[in-house]
């Protein structure tokens, strides 16, 4: 077998694995750049956009990594629904040709991420319920292995060939008591340790961070402290988080009707995602909350609720400064919404640190200190596991060659000393791949 670095082994995002077994390839995961991506796309028609540009600008995988692939093809297994990890699809999945096989949220996210764009993929969409398989062709089946991150439906993706199986654990913590959907599927993982798995590709993201990631539930109590805890009496109540994270969305709206007011959702990709959760049966948000989703309804009804602003819990996008996003509108004044001294904002997530962010949330964070806005940072557990949870994963699992993946090469060079610390050696057993570069076993 062979394993291939497509994309994301070089930076955190456009997250690409390839492998082949004999004859026959797979891909996992098909991912954007999200910075590379906004950068480029911002001015442009989605429709308009060429693939090659994207990957000129570093946006999407390079495909042509795998060019000499492209004949033994046989399907895309993408993980779970972020955009680093499914964005790529609209753009680079058609000219692949094969079906896509994922989880039903990640399938309901893709196909309305493909309805608002206008675009349409020839690909068979095939949906694979977590905790169970798909033959993927007449030798090999692809095991969604249900597992906690800050998204519906994750799965780590077992490929069991006649080669020996390869475990894909990109994006996934640990967590035991979340507070939407099941624990991770660790009797599995165990099981798989006895069968033996040939090869772990994992996230390495924060490998040198020497903890074990703090649960959902712990995030949860997080934003009970600071919803339930400080006295809103009279003020505006502003959260954003991430919009995919619909366990977190759960909870704000559960603490919204304990403080007794109405909750809205403003904004498209808040609606794009809930909408999703619903027709896959996770949630059902819209029972409980108000969305608006188009700008001109959403100007009309703002000025409905500016004037009673207490008696609601606004969900916003744009908790990293986005300038197009319904928060940086409100605080802009783009929006008819004016902050009084004393409203809150609650960003519950953590910056992402690239440039770009940190630039677009100090410009946000001046513009609400200036209103004397009371703000609420860091109200957040991140969805990746840390240092300790990849150690239980080798335990788990006991791979013969680890492949650290999700990062650039000082967060790899992190899994790969855990590895060590593990018996493991860098070059014999633990392989750092870059982007492009392959792996024969
Ligand atoms: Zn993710």
């Amino acid at each position: 077998m062979e394993i291939r670095a497509v994309g994301g082994y070089d930076e955190v995002g456009k997250n690409c694995t390839a492998v082949r077994i004999g004859n026959e390839a797979f891909i996992f995961d098909c991912g954007v750049h999200l910075e590379n991506f906004i950068q480029y796309t911002e001015d442009e028609h989605l429709l308009s956009i060429r693939p090659e540009d994207l990957i000129k600008v570093g946006a999407v995988p390079d495909i042509s990594r795998i060019s000499d692939w492209k004949s033994n093809l046989k399907m895309i297994l993408p993980t779970h629904a972020h955009l680093d990890h499914i964005g790529a699809l609209p753009y680079l999945a058609s000219s692949l040709k094969v079906p896509i096989a994922a989880t039903p949220f990640t399938i309901e996210v893709l196909k309305a991420i493909l309805q608002d764009n206008g675009m349409k993929l020839r690909n068979p969409l095939k949906t694979v319920h977590p905790n169970s398989s798909i033959r993927v062709s007449s030798t090999i089946t692809a095991e969604f292995i249900h597992v906690t991150h800050s998204t519906p439906h994750t799965a780590m993706i077992a490929l069991h060939t006649p080669e020996g199986t390869i475990l894909y654990a990109n994006d996934f913590k640990f967590d035991l008591t979340p507070t939407l959907g099941k624990k991770p599927n660790l009797k599995r993982l165990e099981e798989l340790g006895r069968q033996g798995v040939k090869a772990l590709i994992v996230d390495s993201t924060y490998a040198a961070d020497p903890r074990k990631m703090p649960s959902e539930a712990v995030a949860r109590q997080m934003l009970y402290d600071v919803l339930l805890g400080v006295n809103s009496k009279g003020k505006a109540v502003i959260v954003t988080t991430f919009s995919s994270h619909i366990a977190r969305l759960k909870s704000i709206i559960e603490m919204g009707h304990k403080l007794g007011r109405k909750i809205v959702f403003l904004g498209r990709s808040l609606h794009k995602y809930s909408t999703a959760a619903e027709r896959v049966g996770i949630v059902n948000f819209s029972r409980e909350v108000q969305m608006i989703k188009y700008p001109k309804q959403m100007k009309k009804e703002l000025r409905r609720i500016a004037a009673r602003k207490e008696k609601y819990l606004l969900v916003v996008t744009g908790h990293q400064g986005e300038p197009q996003s319904t928060l940086s509108k409100m605080v802009n004044g783009k929006l008819p919404f004016s902050f009084s001294p004393e409203d809150h904002v609650v960003f519950s997530c953590k910056t992402i640190p690239t440039e770009t962010n940190i630039r677009n949330r100090e410009r946000l964070e001046t513009s609400l200190r200036s209103k004397h806005v009371r703000m609420f940072l860091d109200v957040h557990a991140s969805g990746h596991a840390a240092r300790e949870d990849l150690r239980d994963l080798l335990h788990l699992v006991k791979p013969r060659h680890i492949i650290p993946a999700h990062g650039g090469i000082e967060m790899r060079k992190a899994m790969a000393s855990l590895a060590e610390e593990l018996g493991y050696s860098t070059g014999k057993d633990v392989h750092l791949l870059d982007d492009g570069s392959s792996i024969r076993l």
